[in-house]
């Protein structure tokens, strides 16, 4: 069976049994959300929900559409009731999944959908914490940015892939926006929430990318000043649109090259990011321990910046106030506010 037709697991694994023989069944495409399958989750206090798979962009280096088919958007109670539930057994950060969330509504005509799913989402009784991924640019409208702005508990970090900064690469990629849209965006979002953390997935030496197109995606990249991002180098997808019809034609050594320029410039960007940090405190949700040392445990901002402190008495699952103290690239570092309540230094 296939990712088109996970809903049926457990009546194939009841076949199965049943008749002592493997079932085999394969959908085209996805007819119903699969909301009643049962689920297990590793984790006690964060929870992800599912709100929609599949998606109706066409980017031509993407294997998505053609594996998952078209957007199908499951229903807002649906999706209330499996936050209800997992809030009910203690989770207190949910994270709504999607390939592309921010389109969430087209499958039943409802514009601006996922503002509203946002809010709901947010208002659950216990959830404390709201995120989700990934948006994409060209459906990032000024509503949800003003429901994530409004409401405390709607983390300040989203992740807006690029891909590329060089409008010629976007077409070729058929991404549906321009630098300048993208720019606009950001700029929404900076004006509605300054605090709110920027990262983003972005890929080099597609089709045709020559050098001067490759210099609009580090210049992107200083533009934005990304606290983080995922940076690939172009690899053909066997079935996509650009396997057939753009061809790799960048060589791998140049390919390696660009990729090391933007790894170069976002480890600074990142730094940077993180240093600014230094001195602010954040609230911190805990996460384990940090591999470093059993002394200090590990967490994340609102913002999505993995945070280690000094346990004081903490434990994992529970928020803590963090006064940041240093910063590397990839980690700030500090002090709880104060320690835990209880928290005596002769009992650790
Ligand atoms: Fe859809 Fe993202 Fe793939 Fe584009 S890259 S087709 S938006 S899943």
């Amino acid at each position: 069976f296939g990712t088109h037709n996970i809903d049926v697991l457990p009546a194939l694994l009841r076949r199965a049994e049943h008749n002592r023989a493997a079932a085999v069944e394969i959908e085209e495409s996805l007819k119903v959300f699969p909301s009643t399958l049962p689920t297990h989750r590793e984790s006690a206090y964060a929870a992800w929900v599912s709100i929609s798979v599949g998606c109706n962009n066409t980017c031509t280096f993407c294997i998505v559409p053609h594996l998952r088919g078209k957007e199908r958007d499951r229903r807002p109670g649906d999706i209330l009731a499996e936050v209800e539930a997992v809030a009910s057994q203690g989770a207190i950060e949910v994270t709504l999944l999607g390939q592309n969330v921010n389109s969430y509504g087209v499958g039943f005509g409802e514009r601006g959908a996922f503002a509203d799913l946002l809010r709901a989402v947010g208002r659950v009784e216990g959830i404390e914490r709201v995120r989700f991924t990934s948006p994409h640019p060209k459906d990032m409208d000024d509503k949800a940015i003003a429901v994530m702005a409004k409401y405390p508990n709607i983390c300040k970090h989203i992740h807006l892939p690029a891909q590329s900064g060089n409008d010629r690469i976007l077409k070729l990629m058929k991404r549906n926006y321009t630098r300048e849209w993208y720019l606009e965006r950001v700029a929404a979002i900076r004006r509605a929430m300054p605090d709110c953390a920027i990262t983003s997935d972005i890929f080099c030496g597609f089709h045709d990318e020559s050098e001067e197109d490759f210099q609009d995606t580090l210049s992107l990249m200083r533009e934005v000043v990304y606290d983080n991002a995922f940076l690939f180098k172009y690899s053909e997808r066997p079935g996509t649109y650009a396997a057939k019809y753009l061809i790799d034609n960048i060589p791998e050594d140049e390919k390696i090259r660009r990729l090391n320029e933007m790894i170069e410039l976002q480890t600074q960007l990142s730094l940077e990011s993180n240093l600014r940090d230094v001195g602010k405190t954040f609230e911190v949700l805990i996460e384990g321990f940090s591999k470093r040392s059993r002394e200090q445990l590990f967490g994340r901002s609102q913002q999505n910046k993995v945070v280690v402190f000094d346990k004081q008495g903490y434990r994992v699952g529970q928020y803590v106030d963090v006064r940041i103290e240093s910063a590397t690239a990839a980690t700030l570092i500090g002090k709880p506010v104060r320690p835990a309540e209880g928290y005596t230094p002769e009992a650790e």
